[in-house]
Formats: structure tokens, C-alpha cells, sequence
């Protein structure tokens, strides 16, 4: 510390602006506190600027723009065009809508934001540069919410133009003829389902034999047939080394290939903001993977808080947003801790995939039942013209539902049901029992209850364990 440095001194300080760092803020300043958030860039983090909201938005433009395809056998024919720059201006525009409100409403709860790159000093104290400025605080609380970033290649490094990351992608004004995905993960899938259908050339280069590693077998399959379906390329258990003047060098087990390519993204990961923001000089524990330690309350030392993708568990928003208010109330002195039964995992791609608690093969492995309803019974699906994929429905030994999962068109909003049913702890009766509405795709859900507790109606009755 320079002598005769002055830090001002804060109440509650939270470092980040994304559904974590935001969340936070906003509860801490219900809660009472004084809160100011320091962002280095956009309010909104990752997520709502660059990540799930944009992703999404595009998403539904290449929907759009495969309608005539999908309804051609409906007696509609329509042709589509894209523009790009439009097409830009309207995600820009989702963007900012979205961030403009979280602006608001840090405002209204009185949240002071300052803009600026925040380091630990001292446990206790950050200093925080903006342009040529540097200033110090001092907090009596900190909730440290500042995300992650992409992991790079070594050998295939971003530069920007023709070597991408996500966010380059998503806000790229040209539709590249050539897209090469490197990372077959849930970003690299959803990116390549909306690329394939605006009309890029896609290849997936993944190093593991399967896409979508951690997810069940059969949903990466069929996530893997929809995306051929759409032309992409999947080069499974292949590696990309460098660029080369003939193109991407890729190594797979006959040999090495170059792929033409004239984008490409590098989505193989990504890597928490422990070091950026010094949270090691604050004292805190970091694994080798950036990872911070906390305990069940989100404290990873003495008024230190951490939540979001900085810490253990998945990085994704509802997580960070739920941790948030957690860190806020025991900041606050609250009793608060972190203890979800689960937490919903979903894949934007077509068909979509929607992964809550217990899977069925772990299920079989614990010798625990599930029920399949295949959406090709669902009036619903026939109706939507997309009958591919199923819900699933895992049970413990005590008729607890444990586990849902489904594949198939727009099973993302069934997430809320699914989530809701596990942590009530509610039992396959209860779902079978409980009136949906028809026709809707919810109705696959209380179907597959019905065949857990054998008494299926639009599928016939089979053997227990993994029916259907
Ligand atoms: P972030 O959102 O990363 O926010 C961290 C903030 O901290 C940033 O604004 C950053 O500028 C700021 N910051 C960093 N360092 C400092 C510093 N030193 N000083 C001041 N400010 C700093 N998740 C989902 O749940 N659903 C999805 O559909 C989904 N889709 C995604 C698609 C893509 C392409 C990507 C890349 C991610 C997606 N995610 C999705 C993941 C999601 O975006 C993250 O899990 C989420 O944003 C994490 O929230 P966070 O608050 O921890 O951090």
C-alpha cells in the first residue's frame, strides 16, 4: 500500500454485475445494507450479454429461419432470408432491454455501481482501476461474483477474426460458410444447431467419443442424430492441433485431416475469475481448477462471500442467481445455507434436452425404476409436428421422484414442473394423480408417472425398470 492511500469505506460490497453479482445486490439492499457493485464491463454478466440470452435469441431466429423446412408437408410453403446486420440489431436489442432493466432496478433499491476492474488488496480492501484512476475500498462485507472466462488453445490461440470465442460468434456480422466448433459441450452444440440452421456448413471437433459429456448416453445420441439431421459434421474423438494455409488441422484415430474453415469458434471450457480478481491474497482457498472453497453458506472467509461460476457445482445462472440471495441473508446475518436437491441442466438444441437429478442409466445402476413416455404418444407432439424424444421419470425405492429427463421439442419449459416435483419430494402418485392440462407436452410427464406406477394410458404396460 502506498503511504497515504485513502480508502473510502463501503458497507456491502459485491464484485460483478451477472446474475450473481446483480441478484446479490439487489437482496443485500432489501436486506437493508448499503450496497455499491463494482463491473468492470456490462451489467448483466456473462449470461445476459454474451451468453444465455443472446445464444437463446439467435436460437429463435434460426428457428425462424427453418420454418418453410419444417412445414412444407403442412401445406404452407414459404421461402426465408437472413440479414445478418438485422439480425445483429435484434439481439443487440434483446440485450440491451434486458440489461437496461437490471440497470433499473439496481437503481430503484438504491445500489450505488461503479465501473471498474476490482483486485484484492488486503482481505479486506480492493482496489479498483478505471482508465488511468485508481481507487481503494474498504468493506465490511464482499460478495465476490466475478464469473468466468474462456479456456484457450495453446496452439490455436483467439485472435479475433478468424479464430473465435462464443461471444465473437454470437455477434459476428457475417454467416460464415464454414463454421468449425471446437468442443462439442453444451455451448458448442446450441451454437451449432443455430448456425447449421441459418445455413453455415458446421463441423463439431470433440475430443471425447461422445458429445455432451456427463449427460446420459442416449440423450447425447440423440442430440447427435438431430444435429446430422441439420448437416452438421461430428468429427467424435478427434482433436483440433493448429491452422494451417489448407485449413483446420484435426487429428482423429486414422490420421489427421484439414478442415476448411473460415470461422472458428474455440468452446472447449471455461476457467473461473479467481486470479483476475485476487482472491488468493484475500486469503482464500482455490483449487487447482480456480475453483474457490465455501462452506454451505457461500463463505469462503471471515465477511468474504463467493458464489456463481467461481465456486464448485455447475456454471450456470439460476446457480449463481440462487447462491446469491443465500451469501446476501448470511451476510446479513441470516441463517441461510446453499442446499438445492437439485439443480435443472438444459440444452438448447433440437431436439432440446432437459436433465434434472437422478438420470436413468445411474438409475439402473442403482437398481432404481424409471418410466420413458415417448413424445410419439403425445397428442401434443403430433400436433407440433415433432414427435422425437421422450420424458423420463426416475423413482427411489419409496416412490420419491428423483430424477427427470427428457428430449425432445420445447422440454426446456418443462424444467420448472420437474424441478418443483423434486424438491417437494413428491411421489410418482402425486404426478400421476396430478390433472395436466390437454394437450400439452406436461402431459408426458404425468404419463410417465402413470407408467411408473403401472397403470400407463398411451403407451402399453411393460416390465419395471426402465420401461417404455
Ligand atoms: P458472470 O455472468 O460471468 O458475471 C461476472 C461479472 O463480473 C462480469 O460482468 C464481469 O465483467 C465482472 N467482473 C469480472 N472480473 C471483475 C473484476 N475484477 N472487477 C469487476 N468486475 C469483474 N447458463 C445458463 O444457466 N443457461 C444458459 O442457457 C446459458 N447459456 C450460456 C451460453 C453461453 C454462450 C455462455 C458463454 C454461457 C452460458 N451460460 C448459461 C452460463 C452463464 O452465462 C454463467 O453461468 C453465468 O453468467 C454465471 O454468472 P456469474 O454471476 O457467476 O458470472
Amino acid at each position: 500500500m502506498v503511504v497515504g492511500e485513502v480508502a473510502e469505506s463501503l458497507d456491502l460490497l459485491v464484485i460483478g454485475g451477472g446474475p450473481g453479482g446483480y441478484a446479490a445486490a439487489l437482496h443485500g439492499a432489501r436486506l437493508g445494507r448499503t450496497v455499491t457493485l463494482i463491473e468492470k464491463e456490462h451489467l448483466g454478466g456473462v449470461c445476459l450479454n454474451v451468453g444465455c440470452i443472446p445464444s437463446k435469441a439467435l436460437l429463435e431466429v434460426a428457428d425462424a429461419a427453418a420454418l418453410p423446412g419444417r412445414v412444407a408437408d403442412w401445406g404452407v410453403a414459404a421461402t426465408t432470408s437472413i440479414d445478418m446486420a438485422q439480425v445483429q440489431n435484434h439481439l443487440q436489442q434483446v440485450v440491451s432491454d434486458l440489461t437496461g432493466g437490471v440497470m433499473q432496478l439496481l437503481s430503484q433499491a438504491g445500489v450505488q455501481v461503479v465501473s471498474g476492474t476490482a483486485r484484492f488488496s488486503r482481505p479486506n480492501r480492493v482496489a479498483v482501476e478505471h482508465g488511468d484512476s485508481l481507487s481503494h475500498f474498504e468493506f465490511a462485507d464482499v460478495i465476490v461474483a466475478t464469473g468466468s472466462r474462456p479456456i484457450d488453445l495453446p496452439d490455436l490461440p483467439v485472435d479475433g477474426q478468424r479464430v473465435v470465442g462464443s461471444a465473437e460468434l454470437l455477434f459476428s456480422s457475417e454467416l460464415p460458410e464454414n463454421l468449425v466448433l471446437v468442443g462439442g459441450g453444451y455451448i458448442g452444440v446450441e451454437l451449432a444447431t443455430a448456425f447449421a440452421k441459418l445455413g453455415s456448413h458446421v463441423t463439431i471437433v470433440e475430443a471425447e467419443k461422445q458429445l455432451l459429456t456427463g449427460f446420459d448416453k442416449r440423450v447425447a445420441r440423440l442430440v447427435a442424430r438431430g444435429l446430422e439431421k441439420l448437416g452438421v459434421t461430428l468429427l467424435l474423438n478427434h482433436r483440433a492441433q493448429k491452422l494451417e494455409s489448407e485449413g483446420l488441422l484435426v487429428a482423429g484415430p486414422e490420421g489427421s485431416v484439414a478442415l476448411p474453415a473460415d470461422k472458428i469458434c474455440v468452446v472447449v471450457g471455461r476457467r473461473p475469475n479467481s486470479d483476475t480478481v485476487g482472491l488468493r491474497e484475500a486469503g482464500v482457498l482455490i483449487n487447482s481448477q480456480g475453483l474457490v472453497a465455501v462452506d454451505a453458506q457461500r463463505r469462503a472467509a471471515d465477511h468474504i462471500f463467493v458464489i456463481g461460476d467461481l465456486t464448485e457445482g455447475p456454471a450456470l445462472a439460476h446457480k449463481a442467481t440462487a447462491e446469491a440471495e443465500v451469501a446476501a441473508e448470511v451476510a446479513c446475518g441470516g441463517a441461510e445455507v446453499f442446499d438445492p436437491t437439485v439443480i435443472p441442466m438444459i440444452v438448447f438444441s433440437d431436439p432440446q434436452v432437459l436433465s434434472v437429478g437422478v438420470d436413468p442409466s445411474q438409475a439402473k445402476k442403482q437398481g432404481l425404476e424409471s418410466f420413458r413416455f415417448p413424445f410419439a404418444a403425445s397428442g401434443r407432439a403430433r400436433t407440433m409436428g415433432d414427435t422425437e424424444g421422450y420424458v423420463s421419470v426416475v423413482a427411489d425405492g419409496a416412490g420419491t421422484v428423483v430424477g427427470v429427463h427428457a428430449v425432445g421439442s420445447h422440454v426446456a419449459e418443462l424444467a420448472g414442473e420437474a424441478v418443483l416435483a423434486i424438491e417437494m419430494a413428491a411421489t410418482v402418485e402425486d404426478l400421476a394423480r396430478t390433472i395436466h392440462a390437454h394437450p400439452t407436452l406436461g402431459e408426458s410427464f404425468m404419463e410417465a408417472a402413470l407408467g411408473l406406477a403401472g397403470r400407463p394410458v398411451h403407451v402399453s404396460r411393460v416390465s419395471k425398470n426402465e420401461k417404455s
